[in-house]
């Protein structure tokens, strides 16, 4: 395809999209840049886009274009780089996009430039946005990306009370993972933390569309089952047991695997949250005394 029919296809597209040569000196805008910053292309094009034309500033007010301008990074580090900025209107207001910056090379692979891809970020989309991070500082475990105990607790009152009104029946499964001090002793803590991760996929991987996992604390996760009864309950606790024990960790050389011990047992309406987690608790501990990587139901 020539230049000139690309360019026809880029001028078609809903995001911004322009080119930079080397020395950052813009070579191509498109229709979109137009719109969405009201910059006519023959107003910019051959300069360079921090001759005050984009202005690029982070969410705190801080000007990118000398230090940490998207389209430095992608042609210094040789990287896509991605990034929520703000650029310059025409008329002087800022604009909230998301940005996309990618190398452009020549056939033997030097850097000749980069593309920046923009996208509007609409008010509401920018709240959305911003909902959906606190949530997650608020909600998530940090280390595994699964529910944090914060989100459990909500989650288990929500689902104590469609036990206590409309009878559903709910599973609370508690894993404990067994000897677990050994990985971080033998192997240290990153290691450790890795094991962390991995049991977070597998569980993850194993989860139906409507039920939670998450880390109650440091290697204690709990998982809530909806729809099933005590056998069912015992049924998926055996079932993430058994895949867990058959995963296997590689560190130093060596072939690891971890085991977990859990208890299992049904919401039950005269039930409180603690008091519910406490008997899964002391279920899982059976487990424990039994001789571990086994589930007790009750
Ligand atoms: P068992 O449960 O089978 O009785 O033995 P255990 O070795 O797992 O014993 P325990 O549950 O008492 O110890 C939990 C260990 O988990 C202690 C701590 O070193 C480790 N741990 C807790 N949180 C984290 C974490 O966030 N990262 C890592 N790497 N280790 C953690
Ligand atoms: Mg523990
Ligand atoms: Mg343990």
């Amino acid at each position: 395809m020539q230049n000139d029919s690309y360019h026809n296809l880029f001028n078609h597209l809903y995001d911004g999209l322009y080119f930079v040569d080397r020395d950052r000196r813009i070579t191509f805008w498109n229709r979109a840049a137009e719109e969405i910053t009201g910059h006519r292309s023959e107003d910019v094009l051959h300069f360079r886009c921090r001759d005050n034309i984009l202005n690029h500033v982070d969410a705190q007010g801080n000007s990118l274009c000398l230090t940490a301008c998207p389209l430095t990074k992608a042609m210094e580090g040789d990287t896509i780089s991605e990034d929520e900025i703000f650029l310059h209107h025409k008329n002087g207001h800022r604009i909230p996009v998301s940005v996309r910056a990618i190398p452009l090379k020549d056939e033997e692979g030097r850097i000749t430039g980069a593309a920046e891809m923009f996208t509007e970020i609409t008010p509401k989309q920018a709240l959305e946005t911003r909902v959906r991070e606190l949530e997650k500082l608020a909600l998530l475990d940090g280390l595994t990306q699964l529910s944090n105990r914060r989100h459990l607790e909500m989650e288990l009152a929500a689902r104590l009370q469609e036990v206590q009104r409309y009878d559903l029946s709910v599973g609370i499964l508690f894993f404990d993972i067994d000897r677990f001090k050994r990985i971080n002793d033998t192997y240290g803590h990153e290691q450790g933390d890795h094991v962390l991760r991995g049991l977070a996929r597998t569980l993850l991987s194993i989860a139906r569309p409507f039920d939670v996992y998450g880390r109650y604390g440091g290697e204690e996760f709990v998982g809530i089952i909806r729809n099933v009864d005590l056998e069912g309950l015992e049924v998926v606790a055996e079932r993430v047991r058994k895949m867990v024990a058959h995963t296997s960790y590689r560190f130093d050389q060596k072939i690891e695997h971890v085991t977990v011990s859990v208890g299992a047992t049904l919401l039950r309406s005269d039930d409180t949250v603690p008091g519910a987690l406490e008997r899964a608790d002391h279920l899982m501990y059976q487990s424990k005394q039994d001789g571990r990587n086994r589930t007790t139901t009750g």
